[in-house]
């Protein structure tokens, strides 16, 4: 049963999420949307604070993006990893969501690990900054479709391909190439490769100039004959009908809700910022307040799909189609409220002298990023008439 108080031994969390979004994100925001691709180093500051409270056992981490609270709730209602995750999500994006993007050893990659990860990969990975390479020209909402491949060559697996817009693909210390061992097996031969930087055969091609989340860099990656140990693969070696595939997709199960939570962050901020602006120039009119309040509606909806997903990922109930809906759901909400709002202010919501502008352009990726709109739809879609990806595409 879901209880919609929040935990009392959440609350530190979401607290310290709420001082970094407010102190170190927000004030620093529009500094590294100008200067996009450079490291916003404020963040290491952050990114020790967050390693020292994990290691010396502390409460809460300042961002807690992937540390789980150890706070069970009544019996048969685990509050953990995720929804620690969400609830501190919620308020870290309020203060920037490229900068959250790029908190280091937060990647996409780093969930992948902890997801299906071994205990010696996560030994050997677990301190490193890990992005998730899947993307390529010719592949993007059907990743099955990928041509990168992998071959094993005696104790090594040698990957070739590219890779197109990895976030943190130029800043993380390793990345998690997905590749094919047998381009004419379908989704059951794709699997994921743990890949330090630095590796001989592996290059950062270019940076990507973006609308939005300019803290947050994103590269195109080149693997030319780029060898790994065997023991860098993640999952099982085995060509399983769908099974294997299904295994690093369990990651999307976690991370999903976390976009969601993004968004339901950002929508906030905006919302709150065209508050205060109509509010200092006089009586909000009846239409104004109308349309706040119906946007708000909105987010809340959002915001409880959010907490659901992420209660049944803590609670071992297969979340996949709901972490589906919430970001599809969220993502959508936040796209109309940013820009609404940069309209509801007047001219100045479009002006640089707001970050409603930013927030706006900002909120498009979430629509994108970790399969788009129409993606999360098909999954839903999937989910509600049981249907496979086959049957149904
Ligand atoms: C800033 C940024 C960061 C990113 N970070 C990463 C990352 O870290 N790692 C990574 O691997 N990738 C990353 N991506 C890539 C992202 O995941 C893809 O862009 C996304 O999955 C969509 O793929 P695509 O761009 O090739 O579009 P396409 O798949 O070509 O889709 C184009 C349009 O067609 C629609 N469409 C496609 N298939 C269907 C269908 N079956 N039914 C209905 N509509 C459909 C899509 O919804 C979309 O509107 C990033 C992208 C951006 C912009």
């Amino acid at each position: 049963v879901i209880n919609l108080e929040v935990p009392r031994k959440l609350k530190p969390f979401i607290e310290r999420a709420r001082m970094v979004a407010e102190h170190v994100l927000r004030p620093i925001a529009r500094k590294y949307d100008t200067l996009e691709h450079t490291y916003p180093k404020e963040l290491d500051l952050l990114a020790a604070m967050i390693d020292g409270a994990n290691r010396g056992g502390a409460a809460p981490s300042a961002s807690s993006l992937t540390k789980a609270a150890k706070d069970d709730g009544p019996a048969g209602s685990r509050n953990g990893a995720s929804m620690t995750a969400a609830l501190s999500t919620f308020e870290a994006a309020r203060g920037d969501i490229g900068l959250v993007l790029t908190l280091p050893r937060q990647g996409l990659g780093n969930a992948a690990l902890a997801a299906v990860g071994t205990p010696e990969q996560k030994k050997e990975f677990g301190d490193r900054w890990i992005a998730m390479a899947i993307t390529e020209p010719g592949a993007g909402s059907d990743s099955a479709a990928i041509r990168t491949t992998a071959r094993l060559d005696g104790d090594e697996w040698v990957i070739s391909g590219e890779k197109i817009f990895v976030t943190c693909g130029e800043r993380a210390s390793a990345v998690v190439v997905w590749a094919t061992l047998d381009p004419a097996a379908g989704r059951a031969a794709i699997k994921a490769f743990l890949v330090p930087k630095g590796t001989p055969g592996m290059k950062v091609v270019r940076l990507d100039h973006k609308l939005g989340i300019r803290a947050s860099d994103t590269a195109t990656l080149a693997f030319e004959e780029c060898r790994v140990p065997k023991a860098n693969i993640l999952g099982s070696p085995a060509i399983e009908t769908q099974k294997s595939f299904a295994g690093v997709m369990k990651t999307f199960d976690n991370t999903r809700p976390l976009v969601g939570a993004m968004a339901v962050g950002l929508a906030n901020a905006a919302l709150e910022r065209a508050h205060a602006i109509l509010r200092e120039a006089g009586p909000i009119g009846e239409h104004q307040a109308l349309e706040l309040e119906r946007l708000e509606a909105e987010v809340e909806a959002a915001r409880l799909l959010v907490l659901k997903a992420a209660w049944m990922a803590d609670n071992g109930k297969p979340n996949s189609l709901e972490a589906s809906m919430c970001k599809a759901k969220a993502a959508r909400v936040a796209n109309e409220v940013t820009l609404a709002c940069s309209a509801l202010v007047g001219p100045r919501g479009y002006a640089e002298v707001e970050l409603l502008e930013k927030w706006a352009r900002d909120s498009k990726i979430l629509d994108i990023f970790e399969g788009t709109q129409q993606i999360q739809l098909l999954v839903v879609a999937r989910g509600l008439l049981g249907k496979t990806s086959a049957e149904l595409r």
